[in-house]
């Protein structure tokens, strides 16, 4: 029995997705609101992650702990860094790092300590299931010419590779090219993939994350977030996770 945890930063993108779940019961925790209930015929708990990563870490193993979920999916905003990565692009993550992990000299620069590695992986298949779900939707072609123009937008592309999480907004060019400098591999930055993909390794349970890129994390980063998650990512997220469930069965 599959039990879908559905984990989103910011409560205008959740909105889309709680409105078509049909008969949600609601369930406060830790100070967090879940909501479980069906979606596309699927059981999903539907939840804020919160801002940051010790909150998302919190409400991932909330999840765990608490609603026993054996998936969990994470969709959100992030900044580009990779060039290729622009406006209104998708990320699909297969591996997520803490920018701001640094316990040298005792570990090298990223590693989290005790583990040996810095980078984790999503889950390979269920990943691959969600690029396929944001190509489809992507190729579909959701947004007409007039909202792709009010943000600046061409036609959306999805990518896939690392994403880089830590507790910081990202908005200056300086920042945003020191990162670039230093993690070359980096598509986007965010504030909870790489601490929700921790949680998960440690409980072994299959996660897959999507970011739609918000801005460019450079000095025009803080422009009209709330009207791109509304206008652009939550319909973005809704339509990816519907088509990633009715693809499912
Ligand atoms: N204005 C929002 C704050 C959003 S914080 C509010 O008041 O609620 C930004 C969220 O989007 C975080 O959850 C983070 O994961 C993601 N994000 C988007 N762009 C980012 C960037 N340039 N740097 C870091 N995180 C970013």
């Amino acid at each position: 029995m599959t039990r879908l945890a559905i984990v989103s930063a910011m409560r205008e993108e959740l909105a889309a997705v709680l409105a078509l779940m049909a008969d949600a019961q609601q369930y406060t925790v830790a100070g967090r609101e879940f909501a479980v209930g069906e979606l596309h015929g699927h059981e999903v708990v539907v939840v804020l992650s919160r801002i940051g990563k010790v909150a998302a870490a919190t409400t991932a193993t909330v999840l765990l702990e608490r609603f026993g979920v054996s998936h969990m999916l994470f969709t959100g905003l992030a900044g580009g860094l990779a060039t290729q990565a622009r406006v209104g692009d998708v990320v699909v993550a297969t591996e997520f790092l803490q920018h701001d992990m640094d316990a040298s000299p005792l570990f090298p620069t990223y590693e989290v300590p005790l583990y040996g590695f810095s980078n984790f992986k999503t889950d390979a298949a269920l990943t691959a299931e969600l690029e396929l779900a944001a190509q489809s939707v992507l190729q579909r072609g959701l947004l007409d010419a007039s909202t792709l123009h009010a943000f600046g937008m061409q036609q959306a592309q999805t990518h896939r590779g690392l994403v880089v999480s830590g507790d910081r907004f990202v908005a200056s060019s300086a920042e945003s090219r020191s990162l670039q400098n230093a993690l070359p591999q980096a598509l986007a930055v965010e504030m909870e993939g790489a601490a929700v993909a921790q949680v998960c390794h440690d409980y072994g349970v299959p996660f897959a994350a999507m970011r739609t890129i918000s801005d460019r994390a450079d000095d025009a980063a803080h422009a009209d977030f709330l009207k791109f998650v509304t206008q652009v990512a939550s319909r973005y997220s809704a339509a990816i996770l519907a088509q990633l469930l009715r693809a499912r069965g």
